[in-house]
């Protein structure tokens, strides 16, 4: 009796966890260790997260917590995170995604496929047993429907060892569930996309509180941000980012008068002060005889188009119907100088300038 006791203990399953800090995931991770399983977490960090970045800075989201929700879901659940930075390798998920882009610039599928992969080699370096994710049949378009599901699966190279247990029910049973590691018959069979019998669900496990992420897990998903971001390859004529870009993507009024230069213009104080940690990377200006905002200039300008920046963002300071403003202009590695612009008015500033 005494040695099946020390046979069950040492023979304890471990599974790895991709957690993204939304419920879905928070869930599977639990539904997981009530059976016994021990469970560690991964997040996968790609540059493009929607979580904490934005909610830090704007002043509209000031009632959202600031903290990072896969670091909170972890708490909450009592197990460890590893956050992996996977920038570098997430580019060419992202600029040659094999299965193309869903309804913006998220490469859903190729991204599952690579965060999943990524997992089953750590599985394999760090003797975990199995692979759990939070995906729902049917929830989203692209990656969770009940054709890409198995692609997710093959692709990656996880194949058997990818258990979702929100939907394991509807699906073909996996290795820990062949293997009698989990109870099959305690995992779900959730489908679609009402989030109800999810909420039932933390409300059973008595989790108060969770994120609520209205769209995807990333900007990726955001129409706006994709059309700044495909703004950017074209202006630079290459599929290309770096971290900074991303980054920058997020913040300020993007303003691209002429295909060589854009301006970033901060929108409020958070955001310019945001800002101020690239002034030595970007020729930036603002109103030296008035209020108004930082804008970063990106690209490279002639002089006559620094004129024209100048009284762009003289329009968006205190002396917007001034006749003359005094923009002070900095560039890397060059002295601080001033210009004399008059602003341009509102309805000068063509539409199809802001991105
Ligand atoms: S929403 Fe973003 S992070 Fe989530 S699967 Fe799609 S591309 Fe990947």
């Amino acid at each position: 009796m005494c040695d099946e006791q020390v046979i069950c203990m040492t023979e304890q399953k471990k599974a790895v966890a991709l957690i993204s800090g939304g419920l879905d995931s928070m869930l599977a991770a639990k539904a997981v260790m009530e059976q016994g399983v021990h469970v560690e977490g991964i997040n996968f960090f790609t540059g493009f997260c929607v979580e904490g970045h934005t909610h830090a800075i704007r002043k509209k989201d000031k009632d959202k917590p600031k903290r990072n929700n896969s670091l909170w879901v972890a708490e909450q659940l009592g197990i460890k995170l590893h956050i992996i930075d996977i920038i570098e390798e997430y580019k060419d998920v992202l600029i040659n995604p094999k299965h193309g882009y869903g309804a913006n610039m998220n490469p859903c599928l190729d991204c599952k496929i690579f965060m999943v992969n990524k997992a089953r080699q750590w599985v394999q370096e760090n003797g975990f047993d199995f692979i759990i994710t939070g995906e729902v049949m049917g929830q989203r378009p692209m990656s969770q429907r009940r054709e890409t599901m198995p692609i997710v699966a093959e692709e990656s190279g996880a194949d058997e060892l990818l258990l979702r247990p929100l939907c394991a029910q509807n699906l073909p049973a996996t290795l820990p569930e062949k293997e009698g590691w989990v109870d099959r018959e305690k995992l779900f069979d959730f489908s679609g996309r009402s989030r109800k019998p999810q909420m039932a669900l933390a409300e059973q496990y008595g989790f108060v509180e969770y994120s609520q992420p209205a769209g995807g897990c990333c900007f990726l998903t955001d129409e706006k941000y994709s059309r700044k971001l495909v703004d950017l390859w074209q202006a630079r004529g290459e599929k290309d980012y770096e971290l900074d870009d991303v980054m920058l993507l997020k913040v300020g009024r993007h303003i691209r008068p002429k295909q060589n230069f854009k301006l970033i213009v901060a929108r409020e104080e958070g955001e310019a002060r945001f800002m101020q940690g690239y002034k030595n990377d970007f020729i930036n200006m603002n109103c030296a005889s008035h209020r108004g905002p930082l804008a970063l200039i990106d690209g490279k300008p002639s002089e006559e188009d620094l004129q024209l920046a100048g009284q762009i963002t003289a329009r968006y300071g205190q002396g917007r119907d001034a006749e003359q403003v005094e923009i002070s202009i900095r560039e890397p590695g060059k002295e601080e100088r001033k210009i004399a612009v008059k602003p341009l008015p509102q309805n000068e500033i063509p539409k199809e300038w802001f991105v």
